[in-house]
């Protein structure tokens, strides 16, 4: 099977699941995951599941990104935060679909690596930042859409105060292994509408100073 009929098949595997907005499958089409995965899982690029990166960190699995890509329902206009660029392929399908994503990692050199590899694939609209995406990104707040790929503790409340009403932030919530992908929408009287989509497993949002690793 050659990479790209791999790729069909996982596109595929992804509407059946329900991944059907086509402006998120075209996107995703339209980035070769392999750029992104380890060397040594690269026979795996193309199957439906989440992989290890350096710092003991993962790249989502496909139908994940996805979901959550879909659930954030990004627009050509918005300004997207997102924290935790680990591998950078998130970013990277999301910078298909905004104007401008910004995203703030912990670890220095999965940064360094994500940045490089953004660079390959000439996406010119991501700006990062390295630090405690904990916080967000006061300085160019507030967002559009704000999504969250490590699994925040409890409620995102210093995220949720940098979404624009009407914005929509998509994280991850819980302490455990398994958390539940939550979509928060700003309302216009500064109150925010939680629905649960569906349970997940994430590496955890680390709170405090980054990682100069
Ligand atoms: N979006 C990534 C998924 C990365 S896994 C991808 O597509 O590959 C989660 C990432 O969140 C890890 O790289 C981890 O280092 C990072 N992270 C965890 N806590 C963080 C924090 N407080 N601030 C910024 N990044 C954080």
């Amino acid at each position: 099977m050659t990479n790209a009929d791999r790729q069909a098949r996982l596109i595929l595997s992804l509407r059946q699941q329900g991944v059907t907005d086509p402006r998120v499958l075209k996107a995703m089409e339209s980035i070769d995951r392999a750029v992104f995965v380890h060397e040594r899982f690269l026979d795996q690029a193309w199957e439906d599941q989440a992989l290890p990166i350096d710092c003991a960190q993962t790249i989502s699995q496909p139908y994940i990104v996805g979901l959550m890509t879909q659930a954030l329902d990004v627009k050509p206009r918005h300004r997207v935060l997102e924290i935790g660029t680990g591998s950078g392929y998130q970013c990277a399908v999301l910078s298909r679909l905004a104007r401008y994503v910004y995203s703030v990692e912990r670890y220095k050199s999965l940064l360094k690596e994500a940045e490089g590899k953004l660079k390959t694939l000439r996406i010119d609209n991501v700006i990062t930042r390295h630090g405690d995406g904990g916080l967000g990104w006061p300085e160019q707040a507030p967002f559009d859409r704000i999504m969250v790929t490590a699994a925040a503790p409890g409620e995102p409340t210093d995220l949720l105060r940098q979404l624009k009403p009407g914005g929509v932030l998509v994280a991850p919530v819980g302490k455990t292994s398994v958390q539940m992908l939550n979509r928060y929408t700003a309302e216009e009287d500064g109150s925010f509408r939680r629905e649960s989509l569906i349970e997940v497993r994430f590496v955890p949002l680390v709170e405090g100073a980054a990682k100069e690793q």
